[in-house]
């Protein structure tokens, strides 16, 4: 619970990194302030929102999970949290029918989406927390008074006894520089794999037995992954119309990474269409590049042992994916991990100390 006298605490990014390390943070008496680039929370766990406009003038809502569709528990302690957050209905069990030739193998984990949008997972951990969006901080001071934030020059915050960077290791590098230049050189080192995403809107199958699936894995050509994005739970079905997600393989993405975005539309379109078994009709579609999608998993934390970055002398953190393993899991592992760490380390009494020990 904050207080007026709690030591306050900078947290810059809201996925799912920043915004478990702020709720973490806040619970255990700190005063935190979330600071997020976008428009909203959730990062990579995103969903985006559009109208388009059919042949009749008529606008249709449509939105796509166009980061991470989902993601699994692998440790007992997060699959605990994940069973806590299902309970409180953030959270739902996802499985799929699989297109033919597509598996779930045997004993493979449960995978889960945060309903009714990705999002919502965070919006949660930060419910009642200072967020503050639109604002990228792109350098930290310090002094005597503790760290400043800038965004193109300009103060926007100051005072904070901490700071916890939650953002994507080539973004960090850049705030790390001048004050753990160590960690700042590591960041930069790090290999992020790209991902190209087409989202579209096309026509219904004539037959239900045409598309009995909601999710396939191409074993060949440029997709690896393609979902029927409007039959995950929790999300909108229209009628006659069907909602598609489509990501590239990394190989693809990394080959076309600079290549112009109606080029990768037109492949991406062939390639659903090549998958459908059907050429559709295209309501709408559109493509997102994430030039920073996903760790390796193998590469994450082999830079460092450590799954988060905490220098108590002078207050200042790093956790994230590349930090905690990779994935979602990895994300919330290196938040838990460095909230313990500040907790353990905080030099300031908390205010709930001070007053157990009034
Ligand atoms: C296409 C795709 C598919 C994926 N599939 C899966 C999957 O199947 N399973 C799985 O577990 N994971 C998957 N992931 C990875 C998963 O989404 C991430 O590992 C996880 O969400 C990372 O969380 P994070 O908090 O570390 O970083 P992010 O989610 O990237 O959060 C960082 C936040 O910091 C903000 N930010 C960045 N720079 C600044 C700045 N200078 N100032 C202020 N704010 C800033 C960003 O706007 C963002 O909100 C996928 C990701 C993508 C893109």
């Amino acid at each position: 619970m904050r207080t007026n006298s709690a030591p306050r605490i900078a947290i810059i990014g809201a996925g799912m990194a920043g915004a478990s390390c702020a709720q973490l943070l806040a619970s255990a008496g700190w005063a935190v302030q979330v600071f997020d680039k976008s428009r909203g929370v959730g990062g990579r766990m995103s969903t985006r929102r559009l109208d388009w406009t059919d042949a009749n003038g008529s606008t249709h809502p449509a939105s796509f999970d166009h980061g991470a569709p989902c993601f699994s528990a692998h440790s007992a302690d997060f699959a605990s949290f994940v069973a806590q957050a299902a309970g409180d209905g953030l959270l739902a069990r996802w499985t799929p029918r699989m297109a033919p030739s597509s598996y779930l193998p045997l004993g493979s984990p449960d995978l889960w989406t945060p309903t009714p949008d990705m999002p919502a997972l965070c919006r949660s951990l930060l419910a009642g927390l200072p967020v503050r969006t639109c604002c990228a901080i792109d350098a930290l001071r310090r002094d005597e008074s503790g760290w400043r934030l800038e965004s193109g020059g300009i103060t926007v915050d100051q005072g904070f006894a901490a700071v916890v960077v939650a953002i994507p290791p080539a973004q960090a590098a850049a705030l790390l520089q001048d004050h753990q230049a160590a960690w700042a050189q590591q960041a930069q080192a790090q290999k992020m794999l790209p991902g190209w995403a087409l989202m579209a809107v096309t026509d219904e199958a004539a037959s239900a037995e045409a598309q009995a699936w909601d999710l396939a894995w191409p074993s060949s050509g440029p997709l690896a992954w393609v979902i029927r994005d409007d039959a995950k739970p929790g999300r909108k079905q229209q009628p006659s119309l069907t909602h598609w997600v489509a990501h590239a393989t990394v190989d693809w993405s990394q080959t076309h990474l600079e290549a112009p975005a109606a080029e990768v539309e037109a492949a991406l379109k062939q390639a659903l269409a090549q998958q459908l078994g059907r050429q559709p009709h295209w309501h709408y579609s559109t493509v997102h590049r994430w030039r920073y999608a996903s760790v390796p998993r193998a590469a994450a934390s082999s830079i460092s042992t450590t799954t988060h970055r905490w220098d108590a002398a002078i207050g200042l953190g790093a956790c994230g994916d590349a930090l905690g393993g990779a994935g979602v899991e990895g994300a919330w592992a290196s938040a838990r991990a460095l909230a313990a760490a500040i907790n353990a380390s905080s030099q300031t009494p908390l205010p709930h100390d001070r007053q157990a020990h009034a």
